[in-house]
């Protein structure tokens, strides 16, 4: 069956809602309801790139039937969070890195950051599941009742109920695989922390000796190394982690994966050793652009990037190569720059 134009643009503005999945990423059992989680510390990390409480966020924004992702002056209070932690597993499993500055070779540390970045993931995945689950139910319940009370706009009469939601379907089962991924790492990373087993998370730590005004903390599925051998094949869902944050004349970048892997990054950790300062920020610019959901700046420091600069950013990040590319320092890209007064 064709896939009715109609359909496809209902599908697209039902599937952008989020119906957010708001449980303890702590553990299943914890009662406690959730807060709004800052998944980068908004104490040591956020109020060092605000300028006047405010740092630009990356958001996605829909307009008809395009949904784009442009920065957005946000609060630091909001900026970041979602709502992954209660408030005594939000306060207590990440006393270590909220207490005092990062330290290079940090077992703990190392494995808190990339814990969180995941929680982060993961909190994402369920919502999309969750809503995806939703509509479907409603769509199969013909309730279309409740669904022009979301969607006003819509005019469900005219469309093939029927159509959308085999369509959902489709989604449904797309996504059990890695809703059924991210269910496991999950557990290993509960288990691992409770056990204090940090090793089984491997973090390669970058250090570049000025502070640049950014911050990330990101997980993500590295489709190939530098010299485009594979990391993650069709059947695989190797996660990485990327954090980037900003010390007192310093900038760190924490690059994490699970070390039962350490073979599949080998070559790539080796190459990012051996490049100098200069290429390293071209490399972790582009795995920013190429990969990374949640980064905030300091607005000063995207007033002064060139616009071809801003430009290239929005082109590769919303780009539909996103799994299939290996640019790393192809394209000219720097994020790590200084603000120009
Ligand atoms: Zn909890």
């Amino acid at each position: 069956m064709e896939f009715s134009k109609k359909a496809a643009n209902v599908i697209f503005h039902l599937t952008k809602e989020k119906l957010a999945w708001k449980k303890c990423f702590k553990d299943d059992s914890c009662e406690e309801p959730t807060i709004g989680s800052h998944s980068v510390q908004e104490n040591r990390f956020l109020n060092r790139i605000a300028e006047d409480g405010h740092v630009l966020y990356l958001q996605q924004k829909i307009e008809k039937d395009k949904a784009s992702y442009k920065f957005h002056k946000q609060g630091i209070g909001s900026a970041t969070t979602f709502p992954g932690f209660c408030g005594t597993h939000d306060t207590n499993v990440f006393i270590p890195i909220e207490r005092k500055d990062y330290e290079i070779g940090d077992k703990e540390q190392e494995f808190l950051f990339a814990y969180r970045a995941f929680a982060f993931e993961y909190q994402a995945k369920k919502s999309y599941y969750q809503t995806i689950r939703h509509y479907y139910d409603l769509f199969d319940n013909k309730d279309i009742e409740t669904l022009k009370r979301y969607h006003p706009l819509i005019p469900f009469d005219e469309i093939n109920m029927e159509e959308v939601k085999e369509k959902l379907l489709e989604r449904l089962n797309a996504n059990e695989k890695p809703l059924k991924n991210v269910e496991n790492i999950r557990k290993f990373l509960n288990e691992k922390l409770d056990n204090k087993c940090f090793s089984e998370i491997t973090t390669h730590s970058f250090v570049f000796p000025e502070e640049y005004k950014l911050v990330v903390s990101n997980v993500f599925y590295l489709y190939a190394d530098n010299l485009g051998k594979e990391i993650n094949g069709a059947n695989e869902d190797i996660i990485s982690t990327l954090t980037v944050l900003p010390q007192e004349n310093e900038t760190i970048v924490l690059f994490s994966y699970p070390t039962q892997f350490d073979v599949k990054f080998r070559d790539f950790m080796k190459y990012i050793d051996q490049s100098d300062l200069e290429e390293r920020k071209k490399i972790f610019s582009m795995l920013i652009a190429v990969y990374t959901e949640n980064i905030a700046l300091n607005p000063k420091l995207w007033d002064s990037m060139e616009e071809e600069q801003k430009k290239m950013f929005y082109i590769i990040y919303e780009g539909t190569v996103k799994d299939k590319i290996t640019p790393f320092i192809a394209l000219d890209l720097n994020l790590f720059t200084e603000i120009k007064s």
